[in-house]
């Protein structure tokens, strides 16, 4: 395998300041739902990124000071001296391979809520926080002591930033989060004194800092400003004042790190927005600045990533995302091993783990955040243990997932699968409107097993029991899936609600297979919460329905604001004319109209319906699993039997993929009892006494 000359650019070196970038993949800071909390896991993680060859890495936000704090969110710290050997050790594993270890120093203003720290926000003009969870909590406007302060927090944070070993910092101002773009914004920068008004007024807190960094530091670390490239509404920090603002300050930062304006618009989901998205936003602003530009697009194609440098358009291509799904893109870039690629799906399940405060997860990349609690390699498995062969019913994201690591361990694999096609759900789902992304999750995997020779792929067989136990494998994997329930029980209704035959009832499994209503007025009732309510909803709209959406949230997909999706959401139902019920359910199904009650006040209301789509559960198909241990399995040699994926429990696309790495993985492994299977860090506890009067 040769890497395709065109490629190479990517792999030229580039200055930023002081510093020299080994090629032009650049991780731009990402949270993980580990931060402060977790420093060993994400140490871990950064570490394979920099074994992938990434030629910078990024810490995610690191708050610099306790009067600003975004609890619940868990990011970095450097409050004293005492974080500095966690954020030590991290910059060691980045630059374990020739990166450049970067750090992300966050002062969140308007946007921190203090709720750990309990100290007073401060902010360029007071008001409100205006956080996503809406805290009743306003800051108070800084005054020219708070100014100076900061201003000395922020020098603090440098010197220990350079302590720590970081090669960049980056000075936070996008996504409406960081205190640089406050000051920037006439939205959130009501000031009349020297630090409002006119831009240049404006720009003043920007350049002190700037100023403040590069005395702090010597000169020897490399500053970089992270804006927005376009903060919406009337008095936002336009995309015209922030190229106003970068000709004005031409040679200001070391490197320009330009983002979408809010955190949704650049993270924004593959269902909604195409990979390179923000190049009209970033165009043309390379030609105001002769320091280089990095900017993001979920980028994981490399002809899409040099069309960005040879036209001017960046100099590094940005990544968080496709850098979570593969680490390893740039080496295997290097490579010319294109088809090992794992490409990112544009799902946001990562996000989600730090919207929850859970540890993040991704879809494609099952290691992740796994590398130091369960010493998952993103690349790599443990060699297999003493038994030799596995056999894995059903190739869905769990089987498919088991099957790759199974063989990555060098165990001999049968995967059996009743359809003629591989991929279970996401061979269904990747045909649903916006959801084609979906399909990298079975094309990677089937990419990967083709070319295996201990793997044999068997399309279009059903397995029964008795085939389980003439098959000969020392290991089975049940991975049979789950199928979407017909009686609307999920969570308001925990017993099916009275239906009339003469109703036609359809789920998404009837919708994916084809049969949809057509012209007709559809009762959707969505009490799953999370994408498949409201992707049904379009396609529904596409075959001419009048779609009533049905659900008794408080809003449509509410789970997706864990994916930053929600806002997009209601917007496309309200535009393709969805009929919104909220606060709803259907206590009864008639012959045609759906009798809907108030989940508050039970107030009864009758819509009349031609057909029902019910979004609610699944059914674990577990029928298969549960026949073969009833039989006397253990006597046709198998030595382990696992129910795994949806079949167990039916969960997102991420919870299979991890439930098929984490059976392979268990293979041959001694039974860990009712010890954990994963490591953590405690705190350590404080020898101090009391303070107590
Ligand atoms: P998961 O998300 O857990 O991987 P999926 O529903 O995506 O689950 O995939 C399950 C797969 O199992 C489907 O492709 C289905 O066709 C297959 N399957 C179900 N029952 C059998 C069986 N008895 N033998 C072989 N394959 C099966
Ligand atoms: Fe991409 Fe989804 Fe993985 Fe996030 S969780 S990196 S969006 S595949």
């Amino acid at each position: 395998m040769t890497r395709d000359p065109r490629h190479d650019i990517l792999f030229t070196p580039l200055k930023i300041g002081p510093k020299t970038a080994k090629n032009r993949f650049y991780q731009v800071p990402h949270c993980n739902g580990g931060g402060y909390r977790d420093p060993s896991a994400v140490t871990e993680m950064r570490r394979t990124k920099a074994e992938g060859g990434w030629g910078v890495i990024f810490t995610e936000q690191t708050e610099i000071h306790p009067t600003s704090e975004i609890t619940p969110f868990i990011e970095q710290h450097l409050w004293d001296d005492r974080d500095l050997p966690a954020l030590a050790r991290m910059a060691e594993a980045m630059k374990s391979h020739g990166a450049l270890a970067g750090i992300q120093l966050a002062y969140s203003g308007i946007n921190g809520p203090n709720l750990y720290s309990r100290e007073v926000p401060l902010a360029v003009t007071g008001g409100p926080i205006l956080t996503f969870t809406a805290d009743p909590v306003q800051a108070r406007s800084m005054d020219k002591e708070d100014i100076k302060n900061l201003r000395r927090w922020f020098r603090n944070a440098f010197r220990r930033s350079q302590q720590a070993g970081f090669d960049l910092i980056c000075l936070y101002g996008a996504h409406g989060f960081g205190i640089l773009q406050h000051f920037l914004s006439r939205a959130t920068n009501h000031r009349t004194d020297e630090y409002g008004g006119t831009l240049t007024n404006r720009s003043r807190f920007v350049r002190e800092i700037i100023e403040d960094a590069r005395k702090t530091t010597k000169g020897e670390l490399a500053i970089t400003l992270r804006l927005s490239l376009h903060e919406a509404g009337p008095k936002g920090f336009s995309n015209t004042e922030l190229r106003d603002f970068i000709a004005m300050h031409a040679d200001l930062p070391d490197l320009w790190d330009l983002a979408h304006g809010t955190w949704e618009a650049c993270s924004a989901t593959a269902r909604f927005t195409p990979e390179g998205a923000q190049e009209d936003l970033v165009k043309g602003i390379k030609d105001l600045t002769p320091k280089p530009i990095v900017g993001v697009g979920r980028f994981t194609s490399p002809d899409a990533m040099v069309r960005q440098i040879t036209s001017g358009t960046l100099d590094f291509i940005g990544a968080a995302r496709p850098s979570i799904a593969d680490p390893f893109l740039p080496l295997k870039v290097q490579e010319g091993r294109y088809e090992d690629i794992r490409e990112c799906i544009g799902c946001n399940i990562c996000v989600s783990g730090d919207m929850t405060g859970a540890i993040s997860r991704c879809t494609q990349n099952t290691a992740f955040m796994e590398e130091w609690r369960k010493g998952w390699h993103p690349e790599r498995a443990h060699p297999k243990g003493n038994s030799a062969s596995v056999l894995i019913i059903g190739a869905g994201p769990a089987g498919l997932e088991a099957a790759v690591q199974a063989a990555r361990r060098g165990y001999k694999v049968t995967l059996a699968e009743a359809t003629t096609t591989l991929g279970g759900r996401v061979a269904k789902e990747r045909h649903l409107p916006g959801l084609s992304a979906w399909g990298r999750v079975a094309d990677y995997r089937t990419g990967q097993l083709a070319p295996l020779a201990n793997v044999e792929i068997y399309r279009d067989s059903r397995l029964t029991p008795e085939d389980i136990l003439t098959i000969p494998a020392d290991h089975v994997a049940i991975a049979t899936g789950s199928t979407w329930r017909r009686d609307a029980v999920a969570r308001q209704h925990l017993h099916p609600i009275p239906t009339d035959p003469a109703m036609p009832v359809y789920t998404p499994d009837d919708l994916m297979a084809g049969r949809c209503p057509e012209g007709s007025n559809v009762m959707l009732y969505d009490d799953d919460h999370f994408y498949m309510g409201s992707v049904l909803a379009e396609l529904l709209v596409q075959k001419g329905n009048r779609v009533h959406f049905v659900t008794p949230a408080a809003k449509v997909a509410e789970w997706t604001d864990n994916t930053l999706e929600q806002g997009t959401i209601m917007c496309r139902l309200l535009k393709i004319g969805t009929e919104i019920h909220l606060n709803k359910a259907p206590e009864a199904i008639g012959r045609n109209e759906t009798t809907l009650a108030c989940t508050w006040t039970g107030r009864q209301s009758a819509l009349p319906t031609d057909a029902v789509v019910l979004v609610t559960s699944r059914t674990p198909d577990d029928t298969l699993y549960h026949a073969t241990k009833a039989q006397n399995w253990q006597a046709a040699g198998i030595k382990s039997l696992k129910l795994i994926g949806d079949a167990a429990a039916p969960g997102p696309i991420a919870w299979a993929t991890y439930a098929g790495r984490n059976w392979a993985e268990s293979l041959d492994q001694p039974d860990p009892g009712d010890a954990l299977t994963f490591r953590r860090e405690i705190a350590a506890l404080d020898p101090g006494h009391s303070l107590l009067p």
